[in-house]
């Protein structure tokens, strides 16, 4: 069984362009089928081992309540989706969680709390879990909204490694999704995150009633960035009671898996995730998924709120497809890339805020 790819990155789409039209990015989703996944699938090979997958466990320090209003999310305090509001979870809570999830073999841990933006008063605490996180020898995400240039300083003070902030959908279909921020305000915070050295997981869900050319130009508006995210989640919607999006038809899988494609073709270094609605997924879908590039889940029986695939499932298929997970960072690609280029894109981070979990 092949468990290494090539050891260089041959492949002509596999350097890193940060020009992409719409009309080149529509091209690619609309190649046949077979003809994308081949594209795909040989840019993942050039550039990473296709038969490992990066495992992160994420964790809701904070649940519910949330003053933005996206249209597919049950911790919205704007949608009646039932879901119980809590406090800021206790630092050690955290921390026990988190020597949990290591010892299940995460090798990144993601905190995500459903706030537009952290308080003063909470970033103490914040700043502790990332610490005492990154003490335990994983890797730290947070997801935690807007943030102010003193919460970033603090934030990378502590140490933490990425940041989520999803761009969600397209510009232009955004305020069909979410009414109380804007799709500048998503990339103030993406490039202030960026800027002050930090990686950047951000993504988007799809199925939520967007057109193609809306998955296409958020995907050209993740690539055209100045550095490509290290990691992008791709969520499928989880179409949850009491959110807006609750009776939204689901998106055709062929589509999807095209999403995942054309991400990985247009980032070629980047962690694709496969994120929220994998438990709507057969195994079969996830291995499409798998083969057109993407190379990061979520392990464990719950994202923030939904559910997912428990860790014995996705050993049962890990088995079934011979993917391994990825241990460290260092056996996270193929090797070859020269120096002075773009340094290859990192792990994925958590998917706190983009999710329909
Ligand atoms: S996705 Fe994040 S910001 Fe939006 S309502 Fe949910 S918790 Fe709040």
């Amino acid at each position: 069984m092949l468990t290494r790819a090539p050891a260089s990155c041959p492949h002509d789409d596999a350097s890193p362009r940060h020009d992409w039209t719409p009309r080149e990015a529509t091209a690619l989703y609309q190649l046949p089928f077979n003809d994308l996944l081949f594209r795909a699938a040989s840019v993942h090979r050039a550039c990473f081992d296709p038969n490992k997958v990066q495992k992160s466990r994420l964790l809701s320090i904070k649940t519910g309540g949330c003053a933005e209003d996206c249209g597919y999310c049950s911790q919205s305090a704007h949608h009646p989706s039932g879901l119980k509001a809590s406090k800021l979870m206790e630092v050690e809570r955290v921390l026990s969680e988190a020597r949990k999830a290591k010892a299940g073999g995460a090798t990144r841990y993601c905190m995500g709390a459903a706030w537009r933006e952290p308080k003063a008063r909470d970033m103490d605490a914040i700043v502790a879990m990332v610490e005492g996180v990154k003490a335990m020898g994983m890797e730290t995400c947070m997801t935690l909204g807007m943030l102010t240039d003193e919460d970033i300083g603090r934030l990378k003070h502590a140490g933490l490694d990425y940041y989520n902030h999803n761009i969600d959908t397209s510009e232009r279909y955004y305020s069909e999704i979410i009414k109380t921020r804007t799709f500048a305000d998503r990339l103030d915070t993406l490039a202030r995150v960026r800027e002050a050295g930090m990686k950047v997981c951000s993504g988007g869900i799809v199925g939520m009633g967007e057109t193609a050319d809306d998955r296409v130009d958020m995907l050209v508006t993740l690539a055209n960035l100045e550095e490509h995210p290290e990691s992008v989640p791709i969520n499928m919607l989880i179409a949850i009671p009491g959110t807006p999006l609750e009776n939204t038809t689901p998106i055709d899988p062929i589509e999807f898996v095209r999403t995942i494609a054309v991400a990985r073709i247009m980032m070629p270094r980047s962690f694709v995730r496969l994120s929220a609605g994998r438990t709507e997924m057969t195994d079969e879908l996830q291995a499409l998924c798998f083969f057109a590039g993407a190379n990061s889940i979520f392990v464990g029986d719950t994202l923030l709120t939904a559910d997912n695939p428990g860790e014995d499932k996705d050993a049962a298929l890990f088995r079934r497809l011979g993917i391994e997970g990825l241990e460290s960072e260092h056996d996270r690609h193929t090797t070859g890339h020269a120096q002075g280029e773009e340094a290859p894109a990192g792990r994925s981070g958590c998917n706190g805020h983009a999710r329909s979990a």
